[in-house]
């Protein structure tokens, strides 16, 4: 197994209808071609010369966009969609529905999860992913995750998510599920040392993730935050989520959940957080000042009931954002493609139609996501930029009518044709060329009917 990018074959899509760069001029390319070798964009233009026995991909009347970026996922949870008594519940309330049932997965639920909700994000026009694994039942590791995004091919940032504070120390969940935090420092180390590649085109980075504020201590996140500056490596959690995460962290800490992050070292660049539901101005200002970036996940938010995250504000402010489809027990359907149409959906419901446009959320699930995970040299179309891309057929009923193809979140469609993840294509005419689809459904589903629900 390598974990660094692989030479690649090279690629020509030919005769994009338009080519949506979200380069730093955000330029908007009619009729023109994008040349791919050694995992990157080496050239776009009009009528560009295929090389002997070159991969060429026909790209009329196809938009071409770069891969769609997903800041927040718990991957795992793909096996429990639409659990009956979680289906209608509050966050908290739904957290201990689900506990018992996740206490049941080991290493196979946990790559098999995986492997699932990967080949949905690919399908939808994701090619980098993070994901957030923090419990660990049952002999299941990390590995079992990136074994599982080797195989599908997508550019992985899986996180060593925690929890250490059970039931009978006055947190939520039961004591079977949380781990001592000298394994859980051990265990990130372990990690880091063993899969974290730093150089840039990198396909795997680790980041540190306790699960959240309360479900461990605080000792745990302050020394998780100096051992990811020791080793260079991203910190990440979920961070004022709703008015319960806010009453908790006033009630226990004293402070707001931005004070909080801000006294432990969780703000920064390498810090993004998920959700962010109920940051205030102030809490807004300083991840602007720090450059701490945001998971926005609205399908979740909506689904939860946690409330519309001001993410009109957190971009007018200069806050990094980014979209994350959230896991699927809270958000049972995982499409990368209408979590960036929810976005733009949400800001308009209390804002007007003026809130968000279809090419700015476009571009907070490209570019945006790609800033957020510290990636800058993903999520555009240039040339030198990794060859991340998505290519969406504008011949089918969704966008039939349309006058305007880049405006894809308006019509659609939600699922790609065609999907290159550095260089080396994934998706083919809307199917896995990397894993057998219909084999990973069925066992998702023989596992799934063997939990106890
Ligand atoms: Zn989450």
């Amino acid at each position: 197994m390598s974990i660094h990018p692989t030479q690649s074959p090279e690629i020509l899509i030919k005769n994009a209808a338009c080519v949506l760069t979200m380069d730093d001029e955000r330029r908007e390319l009619r009729d023109e071609d994008i040349l791919i070798g050694n995992g990157c964009i080496v050239e776009i233009g009009p009528n560009l010369d295929a090389p002997n026995g070159i991969n060429t991909i026909n790209a009329q009347g196809c938009l071409v966009t770069p891969g769609l970026v997903n800041t927040h996922h718990h991957l795992y949870q793909s096996l429990t969609r639409a659990v009956p008594g979680a289906q209608d519940a509050l966050l908290f309330g739904w957290l201990q529905r689900l506990y018992p049932i996740w206490s049941s997965f080991g290493p196979e639920e946990m790559r098999v999860s995986a492997l699932t909700g990967l080949a949905e994000l690919a399908l939808s026009g994701c090619t980098m992913t993070s994901d957030h694994l923090y419990l660990y039942p049952n002999g299941s590791r990390l590995e079992d995750t990136i074994d599982a995004a080797q195989e599908v091919g997508l550019r992985f940032h899986p996180t060593r998510g925690a929890m250490s504070i059970g039931e009978s120390a006055g947190g939520l969940p039961p004591d079977h599920l949380v781990e001592s935090e000298t394994h859980i420092l051990n265990d990130m180390i372990r990690l880091v040392d063993r899969w974290h590649d730093p150089q840039e085109g990198s396909m795997l980075r680790i980041g540190l993730a306790p699960c959240s504020p309360f479900s461990v201590s605080r000792d745990l996140m302050r020394d998780t935050a100096l051992l990811a500056r020791d080793k260079g490596v991203m910190l990440h959690t979920h961070l004022a989520e709703n008015d319960e995460d806010v009453a908790y962290s006033l009630e226990k800490f004293g402070c707001r959940p931005g004070q909080y992050a801000e006294d432990l070292g969780w703000t920064g660049q390498d810090v993004w957080h998920a959700h962010c539901v109920k940051l205030d101005k102030q809490e807004i200002d300083l991840f602007a000042r720090s450059g701490t970036g945001v998971a926005h996940c609205p399908c979740s938010n909506c689904r939860l009931g946690s409330g519309i995250a001001p993410i009109r504000k957190m971009r007018d402010a200069g806050v990094n954002v980014g979209l994350g489809v959230d896991g699927s027990a809270s958000n049972d359907m995982a499409n990368l493609a209408i979590e960036a149409r929810q976005a733009m959906l949400l800001q308009r419901v209390n804002q007007g139609a003026d809130a968000m446009s279809a090419r700015e959320a476009l571009e907070i699930a490209t570019r945006g996501g790609a800033d957020v995970l510290g990636r800058p040299e993903c999520g555009r179309i240039a040339p030198g930029k990794r060859a991340d891309i998505a290519i969406w057929d504008m011949n089918g009923i969704e966008s039939a009518g349309s006058h305007d193809p880049a405006a894809l979140l308006l019509s659609g469609p939600n699922m790609v044709r065609d999907l290159i993840v550095n260089g080396r294509q994934i998706v083919a005419e809307g199917q896995m060329l990397t894993i057998n689809l219909k084999e990973t459904i069925s066992y998702q589903n023989r596992l799934a009917r063997r939990l106890v629900i």
